[in-house]
């Protein structure tokens, strides 16, 4: 059980190393995979409105659509972050708000087409492993391209570096970041519990997290 006084004291230190680092306005996306409900209620109870969700059969369970008499405060905004199917986008598109994890083509046209006008963020290969999912980066263009064609609305970029020290993220950091500004796009969606201080450094506007927020992630059943 996620207790909400133990999630709002976790996000004090995280408030803290986000501003150590020297970031302002970081967003903070609440990485509640793993979790039930109750992490989703806790982090709305401290303000956080962002709810980051990685896998299609455990959003659609945890995560209701929201009525559409909810106010904005009890509404949060789902980020779709994990390695996406294109045969789970129809059955997603009533929950998701922000589809974080659209690296090629298929995803943007199915995307364009359950979710007209979508919020999206293109991802990128920051770690040469496949199962981290990203177009290399010379497919932002057009990858971005295509996407503005088919109506979606691009927010930024999103990376995951590779594992290891957070020191290693860096150069990834860095290229993701040179990417955002030659497109000017105004998101740029990186750094995660172990890697966040670097994030900032390198120009996030977004951090995801999980682990520090709720603690150690229950095993994947
Ligand atoms: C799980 C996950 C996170 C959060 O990871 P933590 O290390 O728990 O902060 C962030 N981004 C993506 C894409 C994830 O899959």
């Amino acid at each position: 059980m996620i207790d909400e006084h133990d999630v709002a004291r976790r996000l004090v230190t995280i408030r803290e190393r986000i501003a150590a680092a020297g970031g302002g306005d970081v967003r903070i996306v609440a990485v509640t995979k793993g979790f039930g409900p109750d992490a989703v209620s806790a982090a709305m109870a401290c303000g956080l409105r962002d709810i980051g969700e990685s896998y299609a059969q455990e959003t659609l369970a945890k995560l209701a659509p929201s009525p559409p008499d909810a106010r904005p405060e009890e509404r949060p905004t789902v980020h779709f972050i994990g390695g996406l199917q294109r045969n789970k986008v129809r059955k997603l598109a009533p929950v998701v708000d922000v589809w974080q994890s659209i690296d090629r083509l298929e995803l943007v046209e199915e995307v364009a087409r359950r979710a007209p006008g979508a919020r999206v963020l293109l991802q990128v290969d920051l770690s040469g492993e496949v199962t981290k999912g990203g177009c290399p980066p010379d497919a932002v263009e057009p990858l971005l391209g295509g996407a503005l064609d088919r109506g979606l609305v691009v927010v930024g970029l999103m990376g995951i570096a590779p594992r290891g020290e957070p020191e290693l993220a860096r150069p990834g950091f860095r290229l993701l970041r040179s990417l955002v500004d030659r497109f000017s796009l105004p998101e740029c969606s990186m750094g995660m519990t172990a890697d966040l201080e670097v994030a900032v450094e390198e120009g996030t506007t977004m951090v995801r997290v999980g682990t520090a927020l709720f603690g150690p992630r229950p095993p994947r059943r």
